[in-house]
């Protein structure tokens, strides 16, 4: 131990094997053990003494749209990723789609590291995108480091990144299942949604209507057959119907190699309160039902979803509009996700260690990422520093990310970030950050 730089100590690091007063040593980025919380400090070490506030493995988001570069007006590397250690995350990976180029051959991913480069004050790793005309991509982008590969399945939003029909998704699955890799899916049908009541305007509830449940279970339900056919690996990204659990518990039971994440807003905002016209609540899938939040945590609750991840998806203010139809479908939560959820969380009998395994381990683990996600020796020491019962009322004007706009604005949370770590250093403190230090990751790196 004669190495160790640093010692974190406090009454409650979420450790593996659960909360508990420990000592946890880093030596050049990595924790090199976790101590008894009276371990003595190894000589030239620094101590730094959190008291009460908790330890945690930092947030690693597996599900962020930075726009960058070509949408730089929505959001960027910059202002992404400081809004993402202000929320104490400390990995993130960034959706194929929004940006221009998106991430859909070797040479844009190659242009996306580029300008991600010297903008990331915490890791960022991509996901390649799999769009019709791109099969031969996948393999190099695989190769050069993708985590997985996004497919739509009814319109992203933006022209560039066109859906997959079911014989297309059908071949980009194989072509993926032959090396082994992830798809990972926006599920919904878009026949479902073409035969739904889709009418514009301020109403929350003909926006509700026209993105119904249907579509989402139909959806998830031919993604399950395709890959238990090919015995391919998918991930069903920000389900929000709860329909569709019962299925995805079966397809689990049987072996399927199915994974599901769900998403903060989803969690703790319901269908009932949106007001008409508040479009900043606007995102697809879209927030359902308070019963239909129940059935979400329910399943956080018995493994049948795996992961919390935020589905980050900025754009400018114009953007969001009073009309449901028109208005860009997104909502930016980098900064609240962990607040958002853990007030939730709690008030439904959860503890910290919960929240970590949705929104730290699990979702490393979905991306292969075995150095992040939990606080044990031999993982890079990335950290969030939490006052769990501290409260604050959500102000727009305090958010990092470009466009503050928020779906959880004057909204009081429990759960405050007193500081971020990347790798032993001190990355976001008390509203400020140290010059960007954040590497860029690659698949099984
Ligand atoms: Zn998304």
């Amino acid at each position: 131990m004669s190495d160790t730089e640093l010692v974190l100590r406090s009454t409650r690091v979420i450790t593996t094997e659960g909360a508990r007063a420990a000592s946890v040593a880093v030596s050049a980025g990595t924790i090199t053990a976790v101590l008894p919380y009276d371990a003595a400090v190894p000589s030239g070490a620094r101590l730094e003494d959190l008291g009460d506030d908790v330890l945690l493995p930092g947030l690693v988001d597996t599900h962020v749209h930075v726009n960058d570069p070509g949408r730089t007006a929505w959001e960027g590397f910059w202002t992404a990723t400081r809004a993402a250690a202000a929320g104490g995350i400390t990995t993130l990976v960034d959706m194929p789609l929004n940006s221009l180029p998106p991430t859909t051959t070797v040479e844009h991913l190659r242009t996306k590291r580029q300008v991600a480069a010297d903008k990331a004050h915490i890791d960022v790793g991509f996901w390649g995108g799999a769009l019709p005309g791109n099969l031969e991509d996948l393999r190099p982008l695989h190769d050069a480091g993708v985590f997985g590969f996004k497919a739509f399945l009814s319109p992203s939003g933006v022209d560039e990144f066109p859906p997959l029909d079911q014989d297309r998704l059908a071949r980009s699955l194989a072509e993926i299942a032959g090396f082994d890799g992830l798809l990972i899916v926006h599920a919904e049908d878009p026949h479902h949604l073409d035969a739904a009541l889709r009418r514009g305007g301020p109403r929350y509830a003909d926006f509700l209507a026209g993105r119904p449940r249907a579509a989402e279970d139909a959806a998830v339900a031919s993604l399950v057959a395709q890959a238990e056919r090919l015995h391919a690996r998918v991930h069903v990204l920000h389900l929000s119907s709860g329909d569709a659990l019962p299925l995805i518990a079966a397809a689990k039971a049987r072996g399927v190699r199915v994974t599901v994440e769900t998403c903060p807003h989803y969690l703790t905002l319901t269908a009932e309160e949106v007001p008409d016209g508040a479009s900043e609540f606007k995102c697809c899938p879209p927030i359902r039902e308070a019963a239909n939040q129940d059935l979400l945590w329910q399943a956080l609750a018995d493994g049948t979803i795996d992961c919390v991840v935020t589905d980050h998806s900025p754009s400018t203010a114009d953007l969001k509009t009073g009309d449901f139809a028109t208005a860009w479908g997104g909502i930016s939560g980098l900064q609240l996700s962990l607040a958002a959820v853990w007030t939730e969380a709690r008030r439904r009998g959860h503890g910290l260690e919960d929240v970590v395994r949705w929104m730290s381990t699990r979702t490393a683990a979905l991306v292969g990422l075995d150095r992040k996600g939990a606080i044990e020796a031999g993982r890079d020491a990335d950290f969030a520093v939490l006052a769990p019962d501290e409260t604050f009322t959500v102000d727009p004007a305090a958010l990092q990310h470009r466009n503050p706009v928020t779906a959880y604005a004057g909204r009081t949370l429990n759960g405050v970030v007193k500081s971020t770590w990347l790798r032993g250093e001190r990355v976001f403190a008390d509203g400020g950050f140290t010059e960007p230090k954040g590497r860029l990751l690659t698949r099984g790196h």
